[in-house]
């Protein structure tokens, strides 16, 4: 499975729900990632450059008091790191330089990487946005053979997606069998025409 597939279903960063521990935080359709939230310490380092982690939702931030804090943390260290809802980064345009090295960030930016080419891929190839107005990302909820779910991955020129009534993700095509909730509510993707059809 990949790390997308181990977490929860990601949720979007304007999503009003409170999501399960761990899930990553996506910005227009891919992973986010953030930079560390010092505000609250009493002597923030600010001399060593500030690395930027992608960004999962947190339940166990608090401060030493018990307080709530935040809600998105370091996908490193999620209940430790509290990461600044202040600017928000696709995680892919983030620099290698600024970005966080630890194991659970590091493979959730190589999956960013992966995932915009598979995206920018599957648009341009099956060209939904063009013709039924759906612009594929993560996210996304759809219908897989009238079942409901979310796109939570991309696996080369297929799509990811986690059904709600059934916790495996499954790995489908993004014509077949699929309907999309678009902007004016779901519509259902057809095949590319055959090209040899008109010859
Ligand atoms: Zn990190």
């Amino acid at each position: 499975m990949t790390p997308m597939e181990r977490r929860p279903t990601p949720v979007d960063n304007q999503a009003k729900n409170r999501a399960p521990h761990g899930s990553p935080i996506l910005w227009g359709g891919e992973l986010a990632a953030l930079q560390r939230d010092a505000s609250f310490y009493h002597r923030p380092n600010t001399r060593s450059a500030k690395a930027t982690h992608v960004a999962v939702y947190s339940t166990q931030l608090s401060t030493q008091g018990g307080g709530a804090l935040g809600h998105f943390g370091a996908a490193c260290a999620p209940g430790e790191i509290m990461l600044n809802e202040d600017l928000f980064f696709a995680a892919e345009e983030v620099g290698e330089r600024a970005r966080c090295r630890r194991r659970a960030c590091e493979s959730l930016f190589a999956a960013a990487r992966r995932q915009r080419g598979d995206l920018d891929h599957i648009r341009s190839y099956y060209g939904l946005e063009h013709r039924i107005g759906v612009r594929v990302e993560l996210g996304l909820r759809v219908q897989h053979e009238g079942h409901p779910g979310t796109i939570i991955d991309t696996r080369g020129q297929y799509l990811v997606v986690r059904l709600d009534d059934e916790p495996a993700p499954v790995t489908v095509h993004a014509t077949s069998g699929m309907t999309y909730q678009g902007k004016d509510g779901w519509v259902r993707a057809v095949p590319l025409p055959d090209p040899y059809a008109s010859v």
